[in-house]
C-alpha cells in the first residue's frame, strides 16, 4: 500500500487540541499554513504520515506577526534595521495599557472631548521647559514636511549646501522639502557657509531659515557654519533639525545638538526623531514658538501626521519614566561591559576583544564608545542570526564579535543559549 494513503485529512490534524488551541491564539490562517506545509512534505515523502501532525505544531509561527526579535550585537546603538531604539519596559507597559480603548481625546473627569495626546505634550514640554509649545507627528520627515507645506508654501528656505543631506534609503531632504511646494535656495559651499551668505539670500519671500544637523557623516578640515544664535540674529525664523532627540546636553557626545540649548540660542522651532537617542518609539517632535507651533497644528495637512495613541503612550512614558535601554547602553561602565564579555566567554568558549561601538545612523558621527565583544568563530554567524532570538553581530577578521555595549544584560543568557544551540547543531 502507497504510504501516502495514510496521510491525515486537513480536518483531522486540525482537530488536535493543540492546533486549535493555536488557532485561538494565531488564528485559522496561519494554523492552516503550518499544517499545508506539514501535508506536503508527507507528500512528497520528506515526513512519514504519522510525524505530520507534529511537524504541523513544530511550524506554527511564535507569534501573528514575521516580525522577530533580534538581540542587538552589532555595537551600533540606535540601528535602522533593527528598528532604531529599543522601548523600555516602561513604554512597553504604558503601549499595552493604551492598546485598549483608552481615555487619547477625553477628559474622564468631566467626560467632555480634551485635547488629544496631552499626557505626552504635557511631558515632552516639561523635559524642555524652554519650548514654549510642541508638536507631535509620526516622524521627524514628518516635522520637516508639515513646517514646510504650513510655514514655506510658495515662498524660500534658505539652507547651507552643507546641510542638504540624504537621511538613509535614498531619501534626501531638499526632494522631501521641494514635494511641499517650497522653494530651496542654497547658500554657501559644502565645507563652508557664512551668515553672511544667508544674509545675501534673504529677501520678502523668505519663509525660514532651515539648519540641518548632519548626523550620520561628518565633514573635517577647512570648514565653517554659522551658529545658531547667529542666524537667529537675521530676522526670519530659524528652524533647526537637530536630528537624534538629545533633549538636553549630553557630556558623552560633546558635538550632538540637544533640544534645550538649539532653543536658548534662537531657534523658532526644533525637530527632532523619537526613537533614535531619545530612545523611544517612532516619532517626530517639534518644539519651539506658540505661535508657530499653533499654526503647525491647525494646518489641514497636520492630520494626516498625526500619531496613534500606542506612540503617543510610548513616548509619554519615554520622556517621564526610567532611564531608556538607549541612554543605558550609551552610558555602561566599559569595565562591566569586560566582565559581561567574559562571562559569556567563559560559557561558550569564546575570547573577550576590545572593541569600539558607534551610536549609528542616529547620531555622533565618527564618535566611538569603548567595549567590549565575545569573540567566535564566524561560521556560527548565520545560525545565530536565524535562530529565535536571533542573535545579530558582526564580522571582523573571520570572527564573529558580539558586542556587550548594544546588547541588555538580559540579553546575556540569551546569547549564551543561542550560541549553546548552535554548537550542537553544527556537530
Ligand atoms: C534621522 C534624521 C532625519 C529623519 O528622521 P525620521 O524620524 O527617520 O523621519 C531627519 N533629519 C536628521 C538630521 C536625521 O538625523
Amino acid at each position: 500500500m502507497d504510504p501516502r494513503r495514510r496521510i491525515p485529512s486537513t480536518h483531522i490534524v486540525l482537530a488536535d487540541p493543540r492546533l486549535t488551541e493555536a488557532s485561538q491564539r494565531l488564528g485559522e490562517t496561519l494554523v492552516k499554513r503550518a499544517v499545508d506545509s506539514a501535508l506536503l512534505s508527507a507528500r512528497i515523502g520528506e515526513l512519514a504520515p504519522e510525524q505530520v501532525v507534529d511537524a504541523a505544531v513544530a511550524r506554527l509561527p511564535a507569534r501573528a506577526t514575521g516580525l522577530a526579535p533580534v538581540v542587538n550585537a552589532t555595537g551600533v546603538l540606535v540601528h535602522t534595521n533593527l528598528g532604531r531604539a529599543p522601548l523600555s519596559d516602561a513604554a512597553v507597559d504604558a503601549i499595552v495599557a493604551a492598546s485598549g480603548t483608552v481615555d487619547v481625546e477625553l477628559d474622564l473627569t468631566t467626560g467632555l472631548r480634551s485635547r488629544r495626546g496631552r499626557g505626552a505634550t504635557t511631558a515632552l514640554t516639561s523635559a524642555v521647559p524652554s519650548a514654549a509649545a510642541v508638536h507631535i507627528v509620526n516622524n521627524n520627515a514628518a516635522a520637516l514636511c508639515l513646517i514646510a507645506t504650513a510655514l514655506a508654501q510658495g515662498k524660500d528656505i534658505i539652507v547651507s549646501k552643507g546641510e542638504l543631506v540624504e537621511i538613509g534609503d535614498g531619501f534626501r531632504l531638499p526632494d522631501l522639502l521641494a514635494s511641499t511646494g517650497a522653494q530651496l535656495r542654497e547658500v554657501g559651499t559644502t565645507n563652508r557657509t557664512t551668515v553672511t551668505d544667508y544674509e545675501a539670500a534673504l529677501h520678502d519671500d523668505t519663509a525660514f531659515i532651515l539648519k540641518v544637523h548632519p548626523s550620520n557623516f561628518r565633514i573635517a578640515g577647512f570648514t565653517s557654519e554659522a551658529s545658531v544664535s547667529e542666524l537667529a540674529e537675521l530676522g526670519p525664523p530659524v528652524v533647526v533639525d537637530i536630528g537624534s532627540g538629545l533633549l538636553t546636553h549630553e557630556p558623552l557626545l560633546p558635538d550632538e545638538p540637544d533640544a534645550t540649548s538649539t532653543l536658548r540660542a534662537g531657534a523658532a522651532l526644533v525637530t527632532a526623531s523619537g526613537d533614535k537617542l531619545l530612545g523611544g518609539p517612532q516619532a517626530g517632535l517639534i518644539l519651539g514658538s506658540e505661535d508657530l507651533v499653533e499654526r503647525l497644528r491647525t494646518h489641514p495637512m497636520a492630520r494626516a501626521m498625526r500619531v496613534d495613541k500606542l506612540t503617543l503612550a510610548g513616548l509619554e512614558a519615554t520622556l517621564s519614566g526610567p532611564k531608556t535601554p538607549i541612554a543605558q547602553c550609551l552610558h555602561a561602565d566599559p569595565e562591566v561591559l569586560r566582565t559581561r564579555a567574559a562571562a559569556i566567554a567563559d560559557a561558550v568558549d569564546g575570547a573577550v576583544v576590545e572593541t569600539e561601538a558607534v551610536v549609528g545612523g542616529g547620531g555622533a558621527p565618527g564618535l566611538t564608545l569603548p567595549s567590549f565583544a565575545v569573540a567566535i568563530d564566524a561560521a556560527f554567524a548565520q545560525t545565530l542570526r536565524t535562530g529565535n532570538p536571533a542573535v545579530l553581530g558582526r564580522i571582523r577578521d573571520k570572527q564573529l564579535l558580539l558586542d556587550l555595549r548594544t546588547m541588555a544584560p538580559s540579553h546575556d543568557s540569551l546569547v549564551v543559549g543561542a550560541i549553546q544551540r548552535a554548537r550542537t547543531a553544527c556537530m
